[in-house]
C-alpha cells in the first residue's frame, strides 16, 4: 500500500532510523501520514504494532511526529515502563541536596530524597515575585532561582531595570570584583 508521507516525511522518518522496509509495514497497518502516529499516541503502542522496531527509534520518530502535548504523555513514564533505557532527556536529572543522590524519573520539584527521605532541593525564594518553592525555576513566575547569599544582589539589579531572565546569568558570569561592587551599592543602599 501506498503511503502518503511526502519525501521528505519519508526523508525524515529514515534519519529517524526507519528503513525502507519499515516504512513499508507502517504503511500495510495503515500508518500513512503523520496524523496517523498521533492516533497511535505512545511507544508503548507503536511497539505492540511493531515489536522488531528498535525502542529508540520509535522513540525518535514519536518525538517528531506528535504535536507537544501528547508528546510528554508518549515519553513519559509510559515510555520509560516500556523500555527503561531510554533516556528521554538526562538533562534533567536532579540530585539530592543533602547526599547527591539521583533522582528517579518521575521526581517532582517538593518530593523528598528517595535515599536519605530529606527535601531533595533547598527551597529557594524568588528573587523576582518573592514567592518560594523547591526546584530551579519559579512556579509562580518562571525566574530562575539564584543562591540565597546572591539575593540581595538579584535585587539591586532588579531594581536596575535588568530582565528577569538575565539577572541569574548575569550573576552566574560575575567576577568577583563585579560581585563585590554590586555587594557595596547594597551596603550603600541599607544606610
Ligand atoms: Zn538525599
Ligand atoms: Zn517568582
Amino acid at each position: 500500500m501506498a503511503t502518503e508521507f511526502s519525501l521528505l516525511e519519508r526523508n525524515i522518518l529514515k534519519a529517524k532510523g526507519l528503513s525502507e522496509e519499515q516504512l513499508a509495514a507502517l504503511g500495510s497497518m495503515g500508518v500513512m501520514s503523520r496524523a496517523d502516529f498521533e492516533a497511535i499516541g505512545t511507544i508503548v503502542t507503536l511497539l505492540e504494532l511493531f515489536p522488531d522496531l528498535d525502542p529508540e527509534v520509535a522513540a525518535r520518530v514519536l518525538e517528531w511526529a506528535l504535536p507537544p502535548a501528547a508528546r510528554e504523555v508518549a515519553t513519559g513514564p509510559a515510555a520509560s515502563l516500556a523500555n527503561p533505557t531510554i533516556v528521554v532527556d538526562a538533562s534533567d536529572a536532579v540530585f539530592c541536596a543533602n547526599c547527591n543522590h539521583k533522582q528517579p524519573k518521575d521526581y517532582t520539584p517538593g518530593d523528598l530524597c528517595v535515599n536519605c527521605g530529606r527535601q531533595a532541593e533547598p527551597i529557594e525564594q524568588c528573587f523576582w515575585c518573592g514567592s518560594s518553592g523547591p526546584g530551579k525555576r519559579c512556579r509562580s513566575c518562571g525566574a530562575v532561582f539564584v543562591r540565597t547569599a546572591d539575593l540581595p544582589l538579584a535585587l539591586l539589579l532588579r531594581r536596575d531595570g535588568l530582565p528577569k531572565d538575565d539577572i541569574p546569568r548575569r550573576l552566574a558570569e560575575a567576577t568577583s570584583e563585579e560581585k563585590e561592587e554590586l555587594w557595596g551599592r547594597v551596603r550603600r543602599a541599607r544606610i
